[in-house]
């Protein structure tokens, strides 16, 4: 069991930003998120795009962003679950909750922070009728760890960066590389398509196209995959090979946790935006992209804004009775958990003559 002051699901902007704010008030947080990288949509959909309503930042780019507050609540210590989906919910007699993923991790915390923007990404799966008898079994939605795949063979289906930029990554990897998408044209970057044709010339990848993988074979594991290449009407192939990663995008969902007994409207929850984005059940707050309130924005500014309320809310519930008078950093300077201070820096004081 995971124990944490703040259970946040979501490793967004929005819910690395609550990491700090939680950290400057003596608040230990752990993170959930269904990807296996921190970032949310920013490091997901739009890594390279520069943003441009960031305070302070004139431009940055939304996998640097990440990066930035990353490396701003490092210094209080946040435990991340990545990879796995928060699935249930459940109140203890000690007020605290238990969240479970799909995976079956346990997180036990006074305070739950949905940090969900648009949902779970959940991958879009082929149409394959055994495909989840071997998922987790050689087929797998999303790289998390590229060593697994050190010399196996591997086959790779789509068409976007995903499937070419892993295609290209793995080549150097695994034994052996098999790329499969259904048209002859990609619609990922073209330096992108340009190198893997290149790899595809020297022997390092394999390119089938236009062809679709629509069988998975294998007694315990993947032994190979059926490929019907479409050239051919009634060309049908056994592909040997251990792995098959099919990379057909992400959709978002807000999956399991419409069905906590949260109030949703147009796929949102309702939070009590007056106060502290608390939502319907007391000591589960909604923030950022995932809640909805009169007036509500989608804007990575109005999560940190709704983050640094809620963490106040979040301490009260944590520390009943306690008295939290605010400081600002530049007064204070900032404790880290693992003891290090950042001095705030000594007060000018400018003689006015
Ligand atoms: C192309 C594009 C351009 C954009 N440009 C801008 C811009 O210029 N300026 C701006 O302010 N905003 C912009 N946005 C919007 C901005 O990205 C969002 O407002 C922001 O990402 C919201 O952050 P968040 O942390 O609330 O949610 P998200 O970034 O959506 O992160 C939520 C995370 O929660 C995880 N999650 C959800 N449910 C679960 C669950 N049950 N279990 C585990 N994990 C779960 C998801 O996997 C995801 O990683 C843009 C969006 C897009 C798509």
């Amino acid at each position: 069991m995971i124990k944490t002051d703040i259970l946040i699901i979501g490793a967004g902007p929005t819910g690395l930003f609550t990491v700090f704010e939680a950290g400057l008030l003596k608040l230990k947080c752990h993170l959930i998120d269904a990807l296996p990288q921190a970032g949310g949509q920013c490091s997901e959909i739009y890594p390279k795009k520069p943003i441009y309503d960031i305070p302070a930042y004139p431009e940055i780019l939304a996998g640097d962003l990440t990066e930035k507050l990353l490396e701003q609540c490092k210094q209080f210590e946040p435990g991340f679950t990545l990879g796995e989906r928060a699935e249930t919910i459940e109140k203890q007699d000690d007020g605290t909750f238990v969240v479970t993923t799909n995976k079956g991790t346990q997180h036990q915390a006074p305070v739950v922070a949905i940090a969900g923007g648009l949902g779970s990404f959940e991958p879009r799966k082929p149409l394959i009728d055994n495909i989840s008898s071997f998922e987790d079994k050689g087929v797998e939605y999303f790289i998390k760890d590229p060593e697994i795949y050190r010399n196996k063979r591997v086959v790779i289906a789509g068409g976007g960066d995903s499937a070419l930029d892993w295609s290209i990554f793995l080549s150097d990897i695994a034994s052996e590389v098999t790329l499969i998408h259904r048209r002859n044209e990609f619609r990922g970057a073209l330096d992108s398509v340009d190198k893997v044709q290149e790899l595809k010339n020297s022997g390092k990848i394999n390119l089938i196209t236009p062809a679709e993988v629509i069988n998975v074979i294998g007694h315990t594991k993947v032994e190979g995959v059926v490929v019907h290449q479409s050239k051919n009407i009634n060309e049908e192939s056994i592909l040997e090979c251990d792995h098959f990663v099919p990379l057909f995008g992400l959709s978002p969902k807000l999956g399991p946790i419409a069905n906590w007994g949260l109030e949703i409207e147009k796929n949102a929850i309702v939070v009590n935006n007056a106060l502290d984005y608390q939502t319907n059940i007391p000591g589960i707050f909604a923030i950022g992209d995932v809640n909805t309130y009169p007036g509500k924005l989608k804007l990575i500014l109005c999560g940190f804004h709704e983050a640094t309320l809620m963490c106040q809310a979040a301490y009260k519930i944590i520390n009943p009775g306690k008295r939290y008078v605010l400081k600002y950093t530049t007064v204070s300077g900032i404790d880290g958990f693992d003891g290090t201070r950042k001095e705030a820096p000594k007060a000018v004081v400018k003689k006015i003559e």
